[in-house]
Protein backbone atom coordinates (compact mmCIF):
# COMPACT_ATOMS: atom_id res chain seq x y z
CA UNK A 1 0.00 0.00 0.00
CA UNK A 2 1.17 3.59 -0.77
CA UNK A 3 0.45 6.92 1.17
CA UNK A 4 -1.47 9.24 -0.97
CA UNK A 5 0.05 12.56 -1.95
CA UNK A 6 -1.73 14.83 0.33
CA UNK A 7 -0.36 12.60 3.30
CA UNK A 8 3.07 12.42 1.94
CA UNK A 9 3.38 16.02 1.67
CA UNK A 10 2.00 15.90 5.43
CA UNK A 11 4.88 13.29 6.18
CA UNK A 12 8.10 15.65 4.54
CA UNK A 13 6.03 18.63 6.69
CA UNK A 14 6.52 16.46 9.46
CA UNK A 15 10.17 15.34 9.21
CA UNK A 16 11.17 19.12 8.40
CA UNK A 17 9.58 20.55 11.39
CA UNK A 18 11.51 18.17 13.72
CA UNK A 19 14.74 17.82 12.26
CA UNK A 20 17.21 20.91 11.84
CA UNK A 21 19.64 21.33 10.09
CA UNK A 22 19.59 18.46 7.85
CA UNK A 23 22.68 17.90 5.95
CA UNK A 24 25.20 15.24 5.39
CA UNK A 25 27.85 14.42 8.36
CA UNK A 26 30.68 13.63 6.30
CA UNK A 27 33.55 16.01 6.72
CA UNK A 28 34.76 17.76 3.65
CA UNK A 29 36.68 20.83 2.67
CA UNK A 30 36.20 21.31 -1.37
CA UNK A 31 33.76 19.11 -3.98
CA UNK A 32 36.84 16.86 -4.30
CA UNK A 33 36.71 15.54 -0.48
CA UNK A 34 33.23 15.45 -0.72
CA UNK A 35 33.63 12.82 -3.34
CA UNK A 36 36.32 11.21 -1.65
CA UNK A 37 34.49 11.37 1.04
CA UNK A 38 30.72 9.71 -0.30
CA UNK A 39 33.23 6.94 -1.84
CA UNK A 40 34.68 5.86 1.09
CA UNK A 41 31.51 6.10 3.11
CA UNK A 42 30.48 2.28 1.40
CA UNK A 43 29.19 0.34 3.64
CA UNK A 44 31.00 1.96 6.79
CA UNK A 45 29.20 4.88 9.01
CA UNK A 46 30.30 8.25 8.54
CA UNK A 47 31.83 8.79 12.09
CA UNK A 48 34.36 5.91 10.57
CA UNK A 49 34.71 8.08 7.78
CA UNK A 50 35.64 11.47 9.35
CA UNK A 51 38.16 9.72 11.79
CA UNK A 52 40.45 8.68 8.67
CA UNK A 53 39.74 11.77 6.67
CA UNK A 54 40.60 14.09 9.17
CA UNK A 55 44.05 13.86 9.08
CA UNK A 56 44.14 12.71 4.92
CA UNK A 57 42.69 16.25 4.01
CA UNK A 58 45.10 18.14 5.98
CA UNK A 59 47.68 17.22 3.38
CA UNK A 60 45.71 16.02 0.55
CA UNK A 61 42.42 17.44 -0.78
CA UNK A 62 42.99 17.72 -4.72
CA UNK A 63 43.00 14.79 -7.40
CA UNK A 64 46.98 15.25 -7.94
CA UNK A 65 47.67 14.99 -4.38
CA UNK A 66 46.14 11.53 -4.74
CA UNK A 67 47.54 10.75 -7.94
CA UNK A 68 50.95 11.57 -6.08
CA UNK A 69 50.20 9.18 -3.60
CA UNK A 70 49.87 6.48 -5.90
CA UNK A 71 47.57 3.28 -4.83
CA UNK A 72 49.72 1.84 -1.77
CA UNK A 73 49.93 4.87 -0.06
CA UNK A 74 46.22 5.69 -0.22
CA UNK A 75 45.86 2.01 0.91
CA UNK A 76 47.73 2.72 3.99
CA UNK A 77 45.97 5.98 4.63
CA UNK A 78 42.30 4.41 4.60
CA UNK A 79 43.10 1.05 5.90
CA UNK A 80 40.75 1.09 8.95
CA UNK A 81 38.10 1.38 6.49
CA UNK A 82 36.05 -1.51 5.07
CA UNK A 83 36.94 -2.01 1.53
CA UNK A 84 39.61 -0.58 1.78
CA UNK A 85 42.07 -2.35 -1.19
CA UNK A 86 38.60 -1.20 -3.87
CA UNK A 87 38.00 1.86 -2.39
CA UNK A 88 42.24 2.82 -2.75
CA UNK A 89 42.02 1.72 -6.32
CA UNK A 90 38.80 3.75 -6.97
CA UNK A 91 40.14 6.80 -5.49
CA UNK A 92 43.30 6.66 -7.50
CA UNK A 93 41.72 6.19 -10.96
CA UNK A 94 38.64 8.70 -10.31
CA UNK A 95 41.42 11.33 -9.42
CA UNK A 96 43.59 10.74 -12.01
CA UNK A 97 40.54 11.04 -14.31
CA UNK A 98 39.01 13.68 -12.54
CA UNK A 99 43.29 15.21 -13.15
CA UNK A 100 43.63 14.03 -16.82
CA UNK A 101 39.89 14.68 -17.89
CA UNK A 102 37.98 17.50 -16.51
CA UNK A 103 41.22 19.94 -14.92
CA UNK A 104 40.60 18.42 -11.53
CA UNK A 105 37.03 19.50 -11.16
CA UNK A 106 34.50 17.34 -10.07
CA UNK A 107 31.62 17.51 -13.07
CA UNK A 108 28.55 18.11 -12.18
CA UNK A 109 26.63 15.75 -14.74
CA UNK A 110 24.98 12.89 -13.60
CA UNK A 111 26.18 10.78 -16.48
CA UNK A 112 30.29 11.48 -15.92
CA UNK A 113 29.67 11.31 -12.39
CA UNK A 114 28.17 7.69 -12.64
CA UNK A 115 31.66 6.97 -15.29
CA UNK A 116 33.72 7.39 -12.48
CA UNK A 117 35.03 4.39 -10.42
CA UNK A 118 33.18 3.85 -7.42
CA UNK A 119 30.87 5.92 -8.34
CA UNK A 120 27.13 4.80 -8.35
CA UNK A 121 23.86 5.93 -8.82
CA UNK A 122 23.52 6.94 -5.38
CA UNK A 123 26.67 8.71 -4.54
CA UNK A 124 26.33 10.95 -7.96
CA UNK A 125 23.22 11.80 -6.62
CA UNK A 126 25.01 12.72 -2.88
CA UNK A 127 27.08 14.82 -4.66
CA UNK A 128 24.91 16.62 -7.23
CA UNK A 129 22.59 17.46 -3.95
CA UNK A 130 25.35 18.44 -1.81
CA UNK A 131 27.98 19.82 -4.38
CA UNK A 132 25.77 21.32 -7.01
CA UNK A 133 22.61 22.18 -5.19
CA UNK A 134 20.92 20.29 -7.69
CA UNK A 135 17.25 18.47 -6.82
CA UNK A 136 18.01 14.92 -6.49
CA UNK A 137 17.14 11.98 -3.70
CA UNK A 138 20.03 9.38 -3.08
CA UNK A 139 18.44 6.52 -1.73
CA UNK A 140 21.02 4.24 0.51
CA UNK A 141 19.84 2.02 2.99
CA UNK A 142 18.05 3.92 5.70
CA UNK A 143 16.16 5.92 2.85
CA UNK A 144 14.84 2.43 1.22
CA UNK A 145 13.99 1.32 4.36
CA UNK A 146 11.90 4.24 5.22
CA UNK A 147 9.93 4.90 2.43
CA UNK A 148 8.68 1.43 2.54
CA UNK A 149 7.94 0.79 6.23
CA UNK A 150 5.81 4.26 5.46
CA UNK A 151 4.31 3.52 2.16
CA UNK A 152 6.35 6.09 0.30
CA UNK A 153 7.16 3.96 -1.89
CA UNK A 154 6.56 0.06 -2.77
CA UNK A 155 9.61 -0.06 -4.79
CA UNK A 156 11.66 -3.18 -5.00
CA UNK A 157 15.45 -1.36 -5.97
CA UNK A 158 16.41 1.77 -4.95
CA UNK A 159 15.63 3.24 -8.50
CA UNK A 160 11.99 2.69 -8.64
CA UNK A 161 11.81 4.12 -5.00
CA UNK A 162 13.87 7.15 -6.20
CA UNK A 163 11.34 7.39 -8.57
CA UNK A 164 8.60 7.35 -6.66
CA UNK A 165 9.81 9.66 -4.27
CA UNK A 166 10.67 12.53 -6.90
CA UNK A 167 6.93 11.85 -7.85
CA UNK A 168 5.23 12.04 -5.03
CA UNK A 169 7.27 14.56 -2.79
CA UNK A 170 6.87 18.58 -3.25
CA UNK A 171 9.27 20.38 -4.82
CA UNK A 172 10.52 22.10 -2.49
CA UNK A 173 11.20 19.09 -0.34
CA UNK A 174 13.31 17.53 -2.60
CA UNK A 175 16.34 18.71 -2.40
CA UNK A 176 15.96 18.32 1.74
CA UNK A 177 14.71 15.04 1.22
CA UNK A 178 17.48 12.40 1.37
CA UNK A 179 18.58 14.26 4.27
CA UNK A 180 15.19 14.43 6.14
CA UNK A 181 14.30 10.91 5.57
CA UNK A 182 17.60 9.60 6.31
CA UNK A 183 17.98 11.11 9.17
CA UNK A 184 15.00 9.78 10.39
CA UNK A 185 15.59 6.14 9.48
CA UNK A 186 19.40 6.82 11.14
CA UNK A 187 17.76 7.87 14.76
CA UNK A 188 14.08 6.80 14.78
CA UNK A 189 12.86 4.28 12.40
CA UNK A 190 16.01 2.53 12.98
CA UNK A 191 16.47 -0.74 10.92
CA UNK A 192 16.27 -3.54 14.14
CA UNK A 193 14.39 -1.86 16.70
CA UNK A 194 12.38 1.75 15.37
CA UNK A 195 11.16 3.59 18.17
CA UNK A 196 7.65 4.39 17.39
CA UNK A 197 6.48 5.81 20.08
CA UNK A 198 8.92 8.63 19.63
CA UNK A 199 7.82 9.05 15.89
CA UNK A 200 6.17 12.51 14.92
CA UNK A 201 5.14 10.27 11.21
CA UNK A 202 3.44 7.59 13.45
CA UNK A 203 0.21 8.45 12.09
CA UNK A 204 0.81 8.35 8.89
CA UNK A 205 2.77 5.18 8.49
CA UNK A 206 1.62 2.42 7.15
CA UNK A 207 4.47 -0.23 8.07
CA UNK A 208 2.48 -2.95 9.74
CA UNK A 209 5.12 -3.64 12.67
CA UNK A 210 4.82 -0.26 14.20
CA UNK A 211 4.20 -0.20 18.20
S1 LIG B 1 6.01 4.72 12.96
FE1 LIG B 1 7.74 3.35 13.29
S2 LIG B 1 8.00 2.27 11.36
FE2 LIG B 1 6.77 4.10 10.94
S3 LIG B 1 8.24 5.67 10.35
FE3 LIG B 1 7.90 5.87 12.52
S4 LIG B 1 9.54 4.69 13.46
FE4 LIG B 1 9.39 4.04 11.33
Amino acid sequence: MLINKNKAVKLINLLNNSIKNPKTSLKYRNKFTLLTSVVLSAQCTDVNVNNVTKNIYKKYYTPKHFVNLGINKIKNLIKSIGLFNNKAKNLYYLSKILLEKYKSKVPGKFEELISLPGVGRKTANVILNAAFGKPTIAVDTHVFRVSIRTGLSNGKKPEQVETQLLNILPKKYIKKAHHLILLHGRYICKAKNPLCKNCVINKICLYKEKR
